[in-house]
């Protein structure tokens, strides 16, 4: 299992202009960074925005700090078509 820590409103480092979430642009001082690995030698992996940190902490809240996250995405699942009953004229 992957451990990720977030790190909430770190310094903005100078390279980090998107965020690895939304990309949306990191604007303002601080900035949310996502650490990969065990407490002592974890290491930035991602830089995020404050509003996607606040959005991992809430899943974090909400579900527990241990999880694993299935994705699914129905966008990909082809879709049968229904088909609408024919009128008579
Ligand atoms: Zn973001």
């Amino acid at each position: 299992m992957t451990l990720v820590t977030l790190q909430r409103q770190a310094p903005v480092a100078q390279d980090a202009v998107r965020c690895r979430l939304c990309d949306d642009l990191i604007a303002g001082q601080l900035q949310d960074d996502l650490l990969v690995g065990q407490p002592g030698t974890a290491q930035v992996q991602a830089v995020a925005c404050e509003r996607c940190g606040t959005t991992v902490t809430r899943l974090v809240e909400l579900c527990g700090s241990r999880l694993d996250i299935l994705i699914r995405d129905e966008s990909r699942v082809p879709r049968t078509r229904k088909r609408l009953p024919q009128t008579r004229a």
